[in-house]
């Protein structure tokens, strides 16, 4: 059992969570497309008693989807990364993963919404991989 840490961007906004995480997915779903910016979320699921903000929580905004019965996101309002969020029903916590600043011990169970995953999606496995950026 341990404790795990994350933040922002510009690092104006820091949280923590403790084990164990609840459920660890990859959602293809277009809103999760459009909220990331990338071909799918990955999405760390804790209960509420198991988060906190350790930094900066005044600089967190929140966005909910107003057609959406449950969509919703937070940001940092200096450097807009995704920050974690409590769900609606506020029986949750979802975080994004790749906010997390070290490896949380845990790797993601399933993907969700495979169904509406992105035309131009390519596992990694697919792709020929560099070990640093293209010149
Ligand atoms: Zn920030
Ligand atoms: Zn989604």
């Amino acid at each position: 059992m341990g404790t795990h840490a994350g933040s922002c961007l510009c690092g104006a906004v820091a949280y923590e969570f403790d084990d164990p995480v609840v459920q660890f997915c990859y959602c293809h779903c277009p809103r999760c497309r459009k909220a990331t910016g990338s071909a799918h979320a990955s999405n760390i699921f804790v209960r509420p008693d198991q988060f906190r903000w350790t930094r900066g929580q005044e600089q967190v905004r929140r966005y909910d989807l107003p057609e959406a019965k449950r969509f919703a996101k937070c940001f940092c309002v200096t450097c807009g990364s995704p920050l974690p969020h409590a769900t609606r029903a506020g029986d949750g916590v979802i975080i994004p993963a790749g906010s997390l600043d070290s490896d949380p011990g845990v790797k993601p169970q399933c993907g969700i919404w495979w169904s509406a995953r992105a035309p131009w999606y390519l596992s990694t496995a697919e792709l020929q991989q560099h070990e640093e950026g293209l010149r």
